[in-house]
């Protein structure tokens, strides 16, 4: 019987773009930074493009496709691949505004890009897989992000406060999301630069001075001028921070984004999960291929009060963040200090501990009992795999699994 183990040592692969920090994941993963390069992501998970690798065997990819039995009944008829993918961001300059697509749309553009020849790294493709991507973030520290629409008062309200943006407010009437969207996004880049120059002109400076707050979409605004500074021209996401929800999170607070919810983080590190998908379309803030009418079929066009989750705590050491979501669940475990606590998976999960040391027992293993994981560590559970969860530190774990 092949896999008669149900954990194994788990190892995702870091992503080193642009907007990375230098410090944080290296410094959760253990590793070195001696060139100072950005570490912005770490993926634990099956997509194709970074499976993770399985301590002394293949990647994870390569089990699942072996031996779907290791998802479970469940998973394995629903989906037949691991659905979910598990990251961890340390956002140090801000992200470019993105919407994802819903499954349907996903599977037309993906094959509409395939039979278009599109390369899959060509720099105007849209679409890397057939799948959605609706994800949900948790918070490790204080954490910025825009995300959805503001709502119709709130929106009135902010663009009568900067009197740069006012032309927008007939626009926008008494709620037209999509012609106020498609205004900014459609006009020509001189008209960006016409509008938002002095605008910038205006704020860059008290933003240099140290004058502005976070909290305020001007110190946002100035900061994505100097961060994405083309030449003359000025990028128009600038003018989704002021039309999109400016959230804050605190540390172990949660935010679902579905598809066609515009986002974009801004600082901060979390804790994501989505469904297993790299599937983007950028709407600014960003030096990358922004191709708006294919973004605009992407955008919900409502209003959208931002829900903070904070969790729901079940059985004395789980706190579950739920979504609508039926690709992933996502939730923080606490093991306290040389308490015992036991986990039984139904599918296929990942854990990775965060903080203090683990030591996890495989009830009915083998002589691999049991193992220790560090700080940065993680562990994949296949399906009906029964563990004891010990620390000899107290410890603060995020589990991946499936909704049952
Ligand atoms: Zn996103």
């Amino acid at each position: 019987m092949k896999n008669q183990n149900k954990v194994f040592v788990l190892e995702g692969k870091v992503q080193h773009y642009q907007w990375g920090g230098f410090t944080y994941l290296p410094e959760l993963l253990g590793i070195d930074n001696p060139k100072g390069e950005p570490f912005a992501e770490y993926w634990l998970g099956a997509h194709s493009q970074a499976p993770s690798l399985i301590k002394n065997d293949g990647s994870l990819a390569e089990l699942i496709a072996n031996d779907p039995a290791v998802l479970g009944e469940k998973v394995k008829n629903t989906f037949g691949t691991l659905p979910y993918l598990l990251k961890i961001l340390d956002v140090k300059d801000m992200l470019s505004i993105q919407v994802h697509p819903s499954k349907e749309m996903a599977v037309k553009g993906f094959a509409a890009e395939n039979a278009a020849g599109i390369q899959p790294t060509a720099s105007n493709r849209n679409y890397k897989d057939d799948n959605h991507k609706p994800e949900l973030m948790v918070a490790l520290g204080d954490f910025w992000l825009l995300h959805g629409f503001r709502p119709v008062q709130s929106m009135h309200k902010m663009l009568d406060s900067i009197p740069e943006l006012q032309f927008l407010l007939e626009v926008f009437g008494d709620g037209d999301y999509k012609e106020l969207y498609k205004e900014v996004m459609e006009m020509s880049q001189e008209e960006v630069n016409r509008r938002l120059g002095p605008l910038l002109e205006r704020i860059v400076p008290v933003y240099e001075a140290g004058k502005l707050q976070k909290s305020a979409p001007d110190f946002w605004a100035a900061r994505a001028a100097l961060t994405f500074k083309n030449g003359e021209d000025i990028d128009r996401g600038i003018f989704s921070v002021y039309l999109l929800n400016l959230v804050f999170l605190q540390k172990g607070e949660a935010i679902f984004q579905d598809a066609g919810i515009l986002h974009a983080y801004l600082e901060g590190q979390n804790v994501e999960i989505m469904a297993n998908s790299d599937n983007v379309l950028r709407g600014g803030l960003t030096p990358k291929h922004i191709d708006v009418p294919e973004l605009l079929k992407h955008v919900s066009f409502h209003a959208v009060e931002p829900k903070v989750i904070v969790g729901t705590t079940l059985n004395g050491f789980e706190k579950k963040f739920f979504s609508p979501a039926a690709d992933f669940e996502l939730s923080q475990l606490l093991i306290e200090k040389d308490s015992s606590k036991s986990l039984y998976t139904p599918t296929t999960d990942i854990l990775i501990v965060l903080e203090g040391k683990l030591v996890a027992e495989e009830e009915n293993a083998g002589s691999q009992n049991p193992i220790i994981v560090d700080k940065g560590g993680s562990l994949l559970l296949t399906a009906e795999a029964r563990i004891r969860l010990e620390s000899p530190t107290g410890a603060v774990l995020y589990r991946a699994t499936v909704p049952s």
